[in-house]
C-alpha cells in the first residue's frame, strides 16, 4: 500500500539520508519546514531477531528523528513507518518496527547528528556543551560522541618518527592547605603530565603519562612496539635529569638533544641571580629604579647582537660605574654572551674544532671569574649535560614542537573551563593538538 505513495526523489536526494525517501516537504504553522518520509530500505522489514522478511503490517507508526540542519535553519522530519509482524513459528519476537542504519531502533536523532556533534569537538575546536547546543543534544551525549568520534580518527599507536620530544606540563594550579597548628602552607596537589611529541612528523602528540617520574616516562616508552622504539634516534628534552635517565633506560641507542632555548633561559636566570646577590650585597636592600644594575636589567637580558651600538655603551658605561659590582655583572652577562656565542654554531655544520673553541672560550670565560658562583654552577650544568648541547649543535633538533603543543594543550583546557577526568584530558589533548594537520587531510 506504501508503494503507491509517489516519492520526490529531488528532496531524496537534498535530505542525503541513506534508507529514507521523501515524500513531501511542507511548513508547519510556525514557518518550520517539515519533511514526510517514509522507508526506502528493503532490508527493513527483516526481523531482527530471526532475520526473516516480514510480509504483514501490524500498524504504522510516526517517529520524528532530529537531524542536521538543512540551509542553515533547523527541520523537522516525520518518518512514517510501519510494524511488522514477525510470523516466523519460532521466533519469538512478535512485531518489529523498521529501521535504517542511520536511525536505529527506538533511537530519536539520526547517526549523522550524533557524529557531527563529536567531530565538532575533535575537529572544530567545540566544547562539549557548545557542540551539545549547537546539535541539540545533550551533555551526556555529546560527551559520549566525542569520545566515539576521536577514537575513530585517533591512531591507537603512534606512527615511527624519528625525532620525538619529551616534556612536562603542569595539570590545573597547585594546591596548598594551612596547616592549623603551625599556621605553615604545605603543598596538597601538585599534578603534572608528561607529554611525548613527534617533532619531525605531523602527529602531533603521541602520547602523554600522569606524573613527571622515571618511572611514568619509561613504562609509555616500554608500552611501544619495539619497532617504533627503535626508529626514534633524536630524543629532545629540557634539562631534566629524570627524563634524561628514563630515556637512557628505554630508548638506549637514541641521542638525547638539549635546544638552545632551556640554555639561554638558564644562563638569563643565572645573570639575574648573580644582579639580585650584588645589589644586596652593595646597598643592603633589593634593587629599584634608579640603580644603574636596576635600570638596565632588559639591556643585560638582551642578545647582544640586538643592542643598539648606544645601547652598548650606555649599558658598559653605567653598569661599569657602579665599580667593582658593576664589573662582576658584566662579567655575568659576557658569560651568557659567550655560551649564545657557541650555541650559534648550531644548523651552521661547524667543525669540531669550531665547537670545541667556543666551548673552551666559555669554560675558561667562567673559570677566571671563578669567585662568582652563579658563573660556577652555569658552567657546571653545561659541563653536566655537554653531550646533549653537542647533538643539539650538531642536529640543530629543538623542543621547540613539545612548547608549541603544551600552549595548545593549555588553550583547550582553558576553553573547557578545566577538567575533571585526566583521561579525558589526554584524550582532547591529542584532539587538540592533531587538529590542525588533521584538518588539512580532510577534502574541503
Ligand atoms: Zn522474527
Amino acid at each position: 500500500m506504501q508503494n503507491t505513495i509517489e516519492i520526490s526523489s529531488d528532496a531524496t536526494l537534498l535530505l542525503g539520508l541513506e534508507g529514507v525517501a521523501v515524500v513531501r516537504v511542507e511548513r508547519d504553522d510556525d514557518g518550520h519546514r517539515v519533511v514526510h518520509m517514509i522507508t526506502d530500505d528493503e532490508t527493513a522489514r527483516a526481523c531482527p531477531a530471526c532475520g526473516v522478511f516480514a510480509t504483514r503490517v501490524k500498524e504504522r507508526v510516526l517517529t520524528s528523528p532530529r537531524d542536521l540542519c538543512a540551509g542553515g535553519e533547523t527541520i523537522s522530519l516525520l518518518w512514517h513507518k510501519r510494524r511488522w509482524v514477525c510470523r516466523e513459528e519460532r521466533c519469538r519476537r512478535g512485531s518489529f518496527t523498521e529501521q535504517v542504519p542511520q536511525v536505529g531502533a527506538r533511537m530519536r536523532t539520526t547517526a549523522r547528528l550524533r557524529r557531527a556533534c563529536g567531530r565538532s569537538v575533535v575537529d572544530g575546536g567545540r566544547t562539549i556543551s557548545q557542540a551539545g547546543r549547537d546539535h541539540r543534544l545533550s551533555w551526556p551525549v555529546a560527551m559520549r560522541e566525542m569520545r566515539a568520534y576521536a577514537t575513530e580518527v585517533l591512531p591507537a599507536e603512534p606512527l615511527p618518527t624519528s625525532a620525538i620530544g619529551i616534556d612536562e606540563i603542569r595539570r590545573g594550579a597547585p594546591r596548598w592547605e594551612q596547616d592549623a597548628a603551625t599556621g605553615k602552607y604545605r603543598l596538597i596537589a601538585d599534578r603534572w603530565h608528561v607529554g611525548f611529541t613527534d617533532l619531525c612528523g605531523e602527529q602531533g602528540l603521541l602520547g602523554q603519562v600522569e606524573g613527571r617520574v622515571a618511572t611514568s616516562v619509561t613504562a609509555w616508552l616500554n608500552a611501544r612496539p619495539a619497532a617504533w622504539r627503535n626508529a626514534v634516534s633524536y630524543v629532545a628534552i629540557d634539562m631534566c635529569a629524570v627524563f634524561r635517565s628514563a630515556i637512557r633506560a628505554a630508548l638506549p641507542h637514541a641521542i638525547i638533544v638539549v635546544d638552545h632555548f632551556h640554555l639561554v633561559q638558564l644562563a638569563n636566570a643565572k645573570l639575574a641571580e648573580l644582579r639580585r646577590r650584588l645589589t644586596w650585597k652593595m646597598r643592603g636592600r633589593r634593587g629599584r629604579k634608579g640603580d644603574p644594575e636596576y635600570d638596565h636589567r632588559r639591556l643585560l637580558r638582551a642578545n647582544a647582537e640586538e643592542l643598539t651600538a648606544e645601547q652598548r655603551a650606555v649599558l658598559e658605561r653605567d653598569v661599569g660605574r657602579i665599580g667593582t659590582a658593576g664589573r662582576h655583572l658584566l662579567a655575568g652577562w659576557h658569560a651568557k654572551e659567550k655560551l649564545r656565542h657557541l650555541l650559534a654554531l648550531a644548523r651552521t655544520n661547524p667543525a669540531r674544532s669550531r665547537i670545541a673553541h667556543r666551548l673552551h672560550a666559555f669554560f675558561a670565560w667562567c673559570a677566571d671569574h671563578a669567585y662568582l658562583p652563579e658563573l660556577v654552577t652555569l658552567a657546571q650544568s653545561i659541563a653536566a649535560w655537554w653531550a646533549e648541547i653537542e647533538a643539539f649543535i650538531r642536529t640543530g633538533i629543538t623542543n621547540a614542537k613539545s612548547e608549541g603543543t603544551n600552549r595548545v594543550i593549555k588553550l583547550e583546557a582553558r576553553c573547557a573551563y578545566g577538567f575533571r577526568n585526566t583521561s579525558n584530558q589526554r584524550l582532547r589533548s591529542r584532539c587538540a593538538t592533531t587538529r590542525s594537520s588533521r584538518n588539512r587531510a580532510i577534502p574541503a
